[in-house]
């Protein structure tokens, strides 16, 4: 799939020559001796089943999850522990050849796949994949980078604990990666992200170094909390080896219901009942538009409308507790019931079954695969203050019709905190192509208005490749020179995943 029309590839793979120049001018070694022994260095350490060089069994490391990067490698790595990570990297230093680590490559920003030009390595981390331990004492679980974010949940599960974060790429996306994008989801409003679920992390450095921080002590004030630096680094500070996560007790109620709203302004009001109702256990808050579910109606087979006649917007509202018998289906029928005599709720339907929770789920997680077959979607992944997110949605699909007559706006997702996936859908009959060589013009649009109001550019998927140019026209100055500064004083050889998050020079 091509999601960025042609016109931006170009531009895009003008700008990544350049940096592939400066990289080679700066750290990958003069001569290709060194390089092709250092290459055979890697080999030996970890085994030659598993550092790759056949372009047939590299290519699944070399294109991005969205089609919109093919990158080639002088080898993918696919080293077994912490001690075979620390001799790779240490390799690396020496004879100054690239990393891109990947864990499961659900990047949605190109952060987890090589450049064109061919001389870096894929450090994929996807067999350190053991939980080392679970502290149901510290309510805590240490995890190693390859372990993928389900296998975290179950493990969670087994000792009766949650670990909540969650989203649709969770069968594939791993502990290394969803900390290196400080990855968010739906219960962010309840739980928090990555960084607020980490307690520790080990980590090698760019010179080999292993940093042990897997303490897991909740508290620890020597100093600058350093873990918090490669959480959300995308991979250009360190690589994250293993990580001490938090669990919490498991929810033994569950409520879980799709409401429909007769106009968007009710969403705050509503969130703020929902919450003052059920004493806070609103777990998820995720905003549907009718236009989604009519595409996931259209496009994915086994699902129904729950609701009878149709509605302009849906919220999909899960409330829980680690208590049973708290009476939280009475707390929601009644704060519902209030807000259909006060005008704020159309209509709406409680899950009586698992089935059918799971059923108004797969209405909400089947979205960007339903969105997929409607033609070429221009996304944007956005934050703004959660007050402000029915004045975001109405002022930028204003602009975007504007801008373009048919042009149909997809605004969901996670509402509860202000992370809004405004993608736009191609008007129907449009040739998919010269759609998509708007994408910068309507980032544009959209990033303007976000900025306006505060807001951010990249609420949680990152920086990667794609939101260099955005990041760098949005960003304070002072900031990116003080992350240039962290980034040299890091990694001083610029071999750590070089040409992502950081804006070009
Ligand atoms: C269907 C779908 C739904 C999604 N939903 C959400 C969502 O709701 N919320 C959300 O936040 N994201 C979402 N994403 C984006 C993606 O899943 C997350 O960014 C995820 O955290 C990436 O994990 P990964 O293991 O696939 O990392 P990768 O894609 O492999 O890598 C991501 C970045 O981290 C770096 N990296 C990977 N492993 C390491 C490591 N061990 N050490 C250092 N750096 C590393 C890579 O170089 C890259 O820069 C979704 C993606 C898909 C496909």
């Amino acid at each position: 799939m091509d999601e960025i029309g042609g016109r931006h590839r170009a531009k895009n793979a003008q700008g990544e020559e350049r940096m592939a120049r400066r990289s080679s001018a700066q750290g990958v070694a003069a001569g290709e001796e060194p390089r092709a022994e250092a290459l055979a260095r890697i080999a030996a350490l970890v085994g030659a089943p598993h550092a790759l060089t056949d372009p047939t069994l590299m290519a699944p490391f070399l294109a991005d999850e969205r089609g919109l990067y093919t990158g080639r490698a002088a080898m993918v790595v696919r080293p077994a522990t912490t001690a075979e990570v620390a001799g790779v990297v240490r390799i690396c230093a020496e004879a100054g050849i690239a990393i891109v680590p990947q864990g499961g490559n659900t990047s949605l920003v190109g952060g987890s796949v090589p450049h064109e030009h061919g001389r870096e390595i894929v450090l994929s981390l996807s067999r350190l994949n053991r939980i080392r331990a679970v502290d149901a004492a510290n309510d805590s679980l240490v995890a190693e980078a390859g372990v993928t974010l389900a296998e975290v949940q179950a493990a969670a599960a087994e000792a009766d604990r949650l670990f909540p974060l969650s989203m649709a790429s969770e069968g594939s996306c791993q502990v290394g990666g969803v900390l290196s994008t400080n990855a968010g989801g739906t219960a962010v409003l309840r739980y928090g992200n990555a960084r607020e679920l980490t307690l520790g992390i080990e980590v090698v450095l760019a010179d080999g170094r292993v940093l042990d921080l897997l303490s897991g002590l909740r508290k620890d004030n020597t100093g600058y909390d350093t873990k918090q630096l490669f959480i959300g680094a995308e991979g250009t500070l360190g690589i994250i080896t293993a990580a001490v996560l938090k669990l919490f007790p498991r929810p033994r109620e569950v409520e879980t219901a799709l409401v429909a709203l007769p106009r968007l302004g009710a969403v705050t009001e509503l969130l703020a009942r929902l919450r003052r109702a059920s004493g806070d256990a609103v777990s998820a808050f995720e905003l549907i538009p009718r236009i989604a579910l009519d595409f996931v109606l259209r496009h994915v087979p086994g699902t129904s409308d729950p609701l009878a006649g149709a509605h302009p917007w849906y919220v999909l509202v899960e409330l829980s507790s680690p208590r049973p018998g708290t009476g939280l289906r009475e707390a929601l029928e009644q704060a519902l019931s209030g807000a259909v005599e006060d005008g704020l709720v159309a209509d709406a339907t409680l899950a009586s079954s698992e089935a059918q929770r799971a059923g108004l789920w797969r209405l909400r997680d089947a979205i960007p695969e339903a969105q997929k077959r409607e033609g070429g979607s221009i996304k944007h992944d956005v934050a703004v203050p959660v007050a402000r997110v029915p004045e975001f949605i109405e002022t930028a699909s204003r602009a975007v019709t504007a801008e373009m007559a048919g042009i149909r706006v997809v605004a969901f997702g996670h509402a509860g905190d202000g992370n809004i996936h405004f993608n736009l859908s191609q008007p129907e009959g449009m040739d998919r192509d010269a759609y998509l060589a708007r994408w910068f013009d309507f980032n544009r649009i959209v990033h303007d208005i976000v900025a306006g109001m505060g807001g951010s550019v990249s609420a949680e998927h990152g920086i990667g490749r794609l939101k260099r140019g955005e990041f760098a026209r949005y960003a304070d100055a002072a900031e990116i020179e003080l992350m240039r500064r962290i980034k040299a004083a890091f990694d001083p050889k610029g071999i750590l995943n070089p040409g992502k998050l950081l804006p070009p020079e």
